[in-house]
């Protein structure tokens, strides 16, 4: 028997994972299985057939294809099918929110927030389909006209993390189809049922609509299938979100067959609460950037580094914070609960593993820093106190609800600090005082690619360009100028006179 949630989206007890285009979802059953499981109560949710080398030469022959009908359709009739794909997910944005929910783990509100983001990236592109401008320049040679203008890339490939199951596709497939691209996704094998279900979603728009297909999908039993993805000169542009150690390796490899990537890797995300900060607005942005999605968010709070006036107190108010946290644990698809629990087994033991690490070091766990005894992945967020920013585990990022709590005297040291590891994602400072704030802002500031005041590092709006620097990975997805990752620039100089000046005033004369 389905759970309800996947009923209501109709889905199967068996599905598919490879959609193949002109409605097609392939019939392969011997390229492995993948057993999503509910991490509430740590139930297989559902089964879902994993793709074959044949699905996945079919899909890549048919994206091709597609391409070549969907470059030279107008932009802005591009943008009408991913308003109609918008709309589609407004319709099914309770359901959907639920399944994430219930697949990932993240709170019923974060679930249907994350929907909200789909629709909002959708609402973004069809506005862009009618801008992705170039610029024109002055030739400095008469009679000639020089501009440049954007041309779609061709396909792309999006591999993405489990922590973010539906809302990274939308981020880079909706903007990639208003640039003319086709995409292939290939999901977290954690959440495929979120992955299905968004995918019938949007073709089921396209389709009734009268558009082709631009959205292709296969699901990996192991990992070969995305190392050939990785490595598939035909795919110009790898998106790939997920850990840096995987990051790295497909950075590496399509750089070698020189293809793009656009990488969303790691996190390692601090705030400053300096001595003028208003604590009714940071305690809480600290509690919801440490404990939202049970700490499994790229942008989570990490680090918080408190001026020695104020810290005692901030200490204390988050601890009664937390508390409160501990009685709002819980199924994730109950909207009353603020945290679910982490997606996997192996999420809980790298929990554990930094937790008895943290105490190795000489750290003090002032709160949480054990599993719950109850069914599924659930734990209780940590803080700990007594590290030091230099101290390994504090530099690394677990994938969980872990908040390093240190002191600083001087501003240039909390910023110091914030810079110092190797990640470069989000970053944010408590302040009231504009000085303070601006310094934060300012080239000498934060190193992050997100770097926010008065509020907390995670939570980001679409319409900024989102992503961060060093081993985060350096790529920028969602807002502002983004879309140029997806298009190819090409730069036209007409000549209309009757001469042929060459520039630099070089001579040629036959
Ligand atoms: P992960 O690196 O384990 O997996 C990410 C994706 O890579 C999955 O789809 C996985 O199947 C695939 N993969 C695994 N091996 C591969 C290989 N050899 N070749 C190609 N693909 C391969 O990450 P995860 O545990 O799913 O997600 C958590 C991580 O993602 C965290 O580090 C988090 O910070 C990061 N993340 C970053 C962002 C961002 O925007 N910066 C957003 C969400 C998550």
């Amino acid at each position: 028997m389905s759970h309800p949630v996947l009923t209501a989206l109709g889905l199967q007890a068996v599905e598919s994972g490879t959609y193949l285009g002109n409605g097609e979802w392939s019939k392969t059953s011997d390229a492995g299985v993948l057993e999503p499981v509910n991490p509430t109560t740590g139930e297989v949710l559902g089964r879902v057939q994993a793709s074959s080398k044949a699905d996945y030469d079919t899909i890549v022959e048919r994206a091709q294809a597609a391409f070549k009908v969907w470059r030279t359709t107008p932009a802005p009739r591009r943008g009408e099918a991913i308003r109609l794909c918008a709309d589609a997910l407004r319709a099914h944005k309770d359901a959907l929110g639920s399944l994430v929910a219930l697949e990932m783990g993240k709170s019923k509100p974060e679930g249907d927030g994350e929907v909200q983001e789909m629709i909002d990236i959708g609402e973004f592109a069809v506005g862009l389909s009618r801008q992705l401008y170039g610029l024109t320049m002055h030739s400095e040679r008469p009679g000639h006209r020089m501009y440049e203008q954007w041309h779609p890339i061709g396909l792309v490939g999006i591999i993405s993390a489990f922590n973010f199951p539906v809302a990274v596709w939308a981020w880079n497939s909706f903007v990639a189809a208003v640039c003319g691209d086709i995409s292939i996704w290939k999901p977290s094998p954690k959440t495929p049922l979120s992955a299905i279900a968004s995918m019938k979603i949007c073709n089921e728009a396209l389709r009734k609509g009268g558009f082709p297909d631009i959205f292709f999908l296969f699901n990996d039993a192991g990992s070969e299938l995305a190392q050939q993805f990785v490595d598939d000169k035909r795919i110009p542009l790898i998106s790939f979100t997920g850990s840096t150690k995987v990051g790295r390796m497909v950075g590496e490899n399509v750089a070698r067959r020189m293809g793009r990537s656009l990488l969303e890797l790691g996190g390692n995300n601090a705030i400053i609460v300096d001595e003028t900060a208003d604590l009714k607005l940071a305690i809480p942005a600290i509690a919801f950037g440490a404990v939202g999605t049970a700490g499994q968010r790229c942008t989570t709070t990490r680090r918080l580094i408190v001026h020695e006036s104020v810290y005692d107190d901030v200490l204390a108010k988050l601890i009664a914070a937390y508390k409160q946290v501990e009685g709002k644990i819980g199924d994730p698809t109950d909207p009353k609960n603020l945290m679910g629990p982490l997606n996997s087994k192996d999420g809980v033991d790298a929990y554990l593993d930094a937790i008895a690490k943290a105490k190795a070091a000489g750290g003090k766990v002032e709160t949480g820093g054990e599993a719950i005894d109850r069914p599924g992945n659930f734990v209780l967020p940590a803080i700990v106190t007594g590290l030091k920013n230099t101290d390994e585990i504090v530099q690394h990022e677990t994938f969980a609800p872990i908040l390093y709590v240190m002191k600083y005297t001087d501003l240039a040291d909390a910023i110091d600090m914030q810079n110092a590891v190797p990640q470069g994602l989000s970053s944010s400072i408590f302040t009231t005082n504009l000085k303070r704030a601006e310094a934060f802002l300012s080239a000498a500031g934060s190193d992050c690619g997100i770097a926010n005041v008065n509020i907390g590092t995670s939570g980001a709006e679409i319409g900024g360009a989102f992503g961060g620097e060093k081993e985060t990975g350096g790529g920028r997805e969602s807002g502002s100028d983004a879309w140029k990752a997806y298009m190819r620039r090409q730069t036209n100089t007409i000549n209309y006179s009757d001469a042929l000046p060459l520039a630099q005033g070089i001579k040629f004369d036959l």
